[in-house]
Order: structure tokens, then sequence, then C-alpha cells
């Protein structure tokens, strides 16, 4: 068995380290709200006053934080972590940050003699719930084929995208991808809405047709043609709007450090802009782009 220390038990990381319990793991917790940690001491885990704390003895140290700035500081920072845990600890970072942040503390750890990868996740909150998340790793085989003994318990698909940083410039490559078709399956669905065909005739059209994509088959954007999705939930649960605007905004930085032109992302990206600034949309899910088209 191995001693994990999780860090950060937000909407995504508190039913990921609920599913190391499951699975008989020995793991100590902490986070910035105490509410989030007794939550888990609840279900078996030991909590901690502090990351110090946290990751003492840890084999595995996973942190599932909002942004990069939060990975940096945990790791990096005053009392940072790569000075503080074992020498024999794996770093697991499942944040969602950009490509280079994830390599400076993969470097750092590194020339303190430890080992870390970026381990980002798709899936969503039912995901991680479900313990069925999609893990994209960077890093060295090693550390990754060492990781996959621990993430199994939490996911479903473990891939190895390639070195320290590849994991994030994966995940980000999926969601652009993602919110293209999200936005194009709405524009085509209010379309067909506008001209007085029914959005359910019309999904059932293209999903046996060449427009047919993951959107169609398992998230439908119109309420009512499927149900357990979001649209059928007042666009509530799911992956927020923010969050979608947050992986945009890597994925065109990503872009701008390599030179690589992205038009369909650029456009994606204003698209969900605007559609954030309307009340309330920013915490729906991203499937609320369909309203825009109305
Ligand atoms: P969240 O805001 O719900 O949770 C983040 C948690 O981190 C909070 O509980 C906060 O208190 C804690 N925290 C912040 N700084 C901390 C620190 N220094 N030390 C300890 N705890 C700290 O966010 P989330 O939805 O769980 O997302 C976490 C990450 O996963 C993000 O990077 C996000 O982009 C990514 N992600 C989210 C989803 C999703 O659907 N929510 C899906 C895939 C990936």
């Amino acid at each position: 068995m191995s001693k994990i220390a999780f860090i950060g038990l937000g909407n995504m990381g508190a039913p990921m380290a609920h599913n190391l319990l499951k699975h008989k793991q020995q793991v100590s917790v902490y986070d910035l709200l105490p509410a989030a940690v007794s939550k888990l001491v609840d279900a078996g885990a030991t909590g901690a006053a502090s990351p110090r704390e946290a990751v003492a003895d840890a084999d595995v140290v996973i942190t599932m934080l909002p942004a990069a700035s939060h990975v940096t500081s945990l790791y990096l920072g005053e009392e940072g972590l790569i000075t503080r845990v074992d020498k024999r600890a794996l770093l697991i970072d499942c944040s969602t940050i950009d490509a280079q942040s994830a390599r400076q503390v993969g470097m750092a750890a590194q020339e303190a003699g430890v080992s870390f990868i970026d381990a980002p996740v798709s899936g969503g909150v039912a995901g991680a719930t479900a313990g069925t998340l999609t893990f994209i790793m960077g890093g060295a085989s090693d550390d990754v084929a060492r990781a996959r003994t621990v993430l199994q318990y939490m996911g479903a698909n473990l891939f190895h995208a390639g070195d320290l940083g590849a994991g994030q410039i994966a995940k980000l490559c999926n969601n652009m991808l993602l919110s293209v078709l999200m936005a194009g399956t709405s524009e085509a669905l209010q379309l067909a809405v506008a001209n007085g065909l029914d959005p359910s005739v019309m999904s059932d059209i293209m999903l046996q047709s060449s427009g047919c994509n993951w959107a169609l088959q398992k998230y439908n954007p119109c309420p009512g043609v499927m149900d357990n999705v979001p649209a059928s939930n007042d666009y509530n649960g799911g992956f927020m709007v923010k969050l979608m605007n947050k992986d945009l905004t890597l994925a065109m930085e990503a872009a701008a450090q390599v030179g690589a032109a992205t038009p369909m992302a650029a456009t994606a990206q204003s698209l969900y802009r605007l559609h954030q600034r309307g009340s309330g949309n920013d915490v729906k899910d991203f499937s609320s782009i369909y309203k825009l088209f109305e």
C-alpha cells in the first residue's frame, strides 16, 4: 500500500481522494478550506494542518489545484514542497496549467533529486466521482510507470503523452477541439431549429452522417434531446464555461509560444468569452454555448 498525500480537495480533488480511500490506500489530505479536509477525514483519511505535514513520509504526492500560480507556489515557494518531501517520493500534479509552469516545477524537482510528472485529467466531476478519469501524463517513463500504480484507482484511461509538460499540451489540444465541436454542433442545431426542424430528428440525422461527433453522441447541447446531460438540467453540473475559457486561454498561449495558427480556437474563444459575459453563464456547463446561437 502506498502512503499518498493529496492536496487540493475541491470539486475534482475530493472525489479523487475518496476513490483512493475506497481502494484502501493510506491517504493524508490538505486543503486551505478546513471543511474540505474534515469531509475526507470522515471518510477515513488523515487530516493535515499544512502541506508540509501532509507530505511527511508520503511515497506519492498528488496535487489538484485551481491554476499555475497555486502549483508553483506550493512546490517552489518559501515552504516549497520539493525540498520538504522524502527523496523517494513521486510528485504528480493533476491540475490543468500551462506546460511551461509544469516544466519549471519538474526541472526544479529534478535538481532537488525528486521525481515529478504532470498528469492533467479529462472526464470532469462525473469521471472523478466514478473513478473513470482519463489521465494524460508527461514525464520520464519510469515515473509514469510508478504513477500508474496509484492513478489506476481514480481513472480508466492512463496515457503517457511524452516528456514533462506533454500531458498539459495534450489536454489543451483535446479541450480546444472540444470547444470547437460544441460550438459548431450548437450552430448547426440552431440553424435547423430556426428552419422549423425538430432538434431530436436533426441530431439523429447528423449522428448517422458525416457531421457525427462526440458532442452529438454523448453531450447534446439542445435541452430535451438527451437525458442525463447538463443541457437537460438547465446546464447545471458538467464543465463550467469559465473553465473552458481558462483552458482556451492556455491553449492560445501554447500556440503563441510556437507560432502555431489556431483560427478555429480563436473564434471559439471569442464565442465562449462573449457567452461568459451573460448573467450567471460563467458557472453553467459549456454546452450552454447553444443559447448564444438562439
Ligand atoms: P476547485 O476550485 O473546486 O478546487 C480547488 C481546491 O484547491 C479548493 O478546494 C481550494 O481550497 C484548494 N486550494 C487552492 N490553493 C491551495 C493551496 N495552496 N493549498 C491547498 N489547497 C489549495 O477546482 P476543481 O474544479 O477541483 O479543479 C481543479 C483543477 O482541475 C483545475 O486546474 C481545473 O482546471 C482542473 N479540471 C477541472 C475539471 C472540472 O470539471 N471541474 C475538469 C478537468 C480538470
